[in-house]
């Protein structure tokens, strides 16, 4: 369900121009970015001095959309993303609803006391924002971008850099429309994205097909080497270590899709990347139809998502995480995995 709080007031605040702050979560993935650009670009046409800025950095297959340029991440660049956010007098933030999401950047915003916008679709906000876009039915923040810009009259500023930014991260967040977020709906907005320009094949090939051979390689040992199948408890997964990481030199956002691959596989219904970060070891968790992969993520893996994308974190070993987890299955398998 739709949840919105003060809009109107925000509507007003926007009719003068402003300095405004873009914000998105840690790494972030298509939908993060194609909100953010989505909305810059929109809202540059209003005449607001407009600056996204992303925790970290990003995967390359987003760096083609419209604004991409002008990006500050807070990690490379501190001093400049602090300056910057000290003279905003509005922050958005897309696509994650706890301040804690975005460490020494949310602390920044929370300390400022600088009124904040949260547009997302993530369960559970805890409310530490000003205005409020809210909807854990939407596919995507992509979509709540658009329905936000329209709750506010500003949907004519949807031209063909909007549409395209707002395309990727629907595409992206929806498995290339087969989640079952993805209604009717999704598909109109979709439509009229189209007609607005957004050039679908385009923007496919552009964040699909620009595999690198290293990370095509990495993809065929991990499948060969890395796969493990828990066949009693429909789960597979794969572990992979901060050397083979080093060895096939994989940048950000590049392991991303690994996750859906174990879930491909005939008759799974839950799969699992353990993969070492050296900081830390994080976990991506997917699964099918009933299986809470954001339960099993919360009481195992300090972790949270949606219910069948999920993620976590261990500050244990690789290999002790792994115990864990199979730990962990012992007691969630026959809960939820048993045919
Ligand atoms: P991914 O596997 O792509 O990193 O994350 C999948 C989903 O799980 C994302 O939508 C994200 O919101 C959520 N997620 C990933 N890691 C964490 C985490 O550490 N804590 C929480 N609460 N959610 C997470
Ligand atoms: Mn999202």
């Amino acid at each position: 369900m739709l949840h919105t709080h003060k809009l109107n007031e925000l509507q007003v605040l926007l009719q003068q121009q402003r300095n405004i702050v873009i914000t998105t979560h840690h790494k972030p993935d298509g939908d993060a970015m194609g909100s953010s650009l989505g909305l810059y670009n929109a809202l540059l046409q209003l005449g607001h001095e407009v600056q996204v800025i992303t925790p970290n950095d990003y995967g390359a297959f987003l760096h083609w959309m419209a604004g991409n340029a002008t990006v500050i991440e807070f990690e490379r660049e501190t001093a400049r993303a602090t300056e910057r956010l000290a003279a905003a007098e509005l922050v958005f933030c897309l696509d994650f609803n706890d301040l804690k999401r975005v460490n020494e950047l949310g602390d920044l915003i929370l300390n400022s006391g600088v009124p904040t916008v949260m547009i997302d679709h993530h369960l559970d906000p805890p409310g530490f924002e000003t205005y409020t876009f809210h909807n854990t039915a939407a596919s995507s923040t992509c979509e709540l971008i658009y329905d936000f810009l329209e709750a506010i009259q500003l949907k004519h500023l949807v031209n063909a850099d909007v549409a395209s930014c707002l395309y990727t991260g629907i595409m992206t967040d929806t498995g290339s429309f087969r989640f079952p977020a993805t209604t009717p709906k999704v598909h109109r907005l979709v439509a009229e994205l189209m007609e607005h320009g957004a050039n679908h094949v385009f923007i496919h090939q552009a964040v699909y097909d620009q595999m690198s051979e290293n990370v095509l390689r990495f993809l065929g040992h991990c499948f060969s080497q890395k796969l493990r199948v828990l066949p009693q408890y429909s789960t597979a997964y794969f572990m992979v270590s901060a050397e083979e990481l080093e060895q096939y030199q994989l940048n950000t956002g590049e392991t991303e899709g690994l996750v859906n691959y174990a879930l491909n596989l005939q008759g799974m219904r839950f799969a699992a990347l353990i993969i070492d970060r050296t900081k830390a070891v994080k976990m991506s968790f997917r699964s099918k139809g009933e299986v809470p992969a954001n339960a099993f993520a919360r009481q195992w893996f300090e972790g949270g998502g949606h219910f069948n994308a999920a993620g976590g974190q261990s500050s244990d070993s690789l290999e002790r995480t792994e115990a864990r987890f199979l730990e962990a299955l012992e007691i969630f398998g026959p809960q939820y995995l048993l045919a």
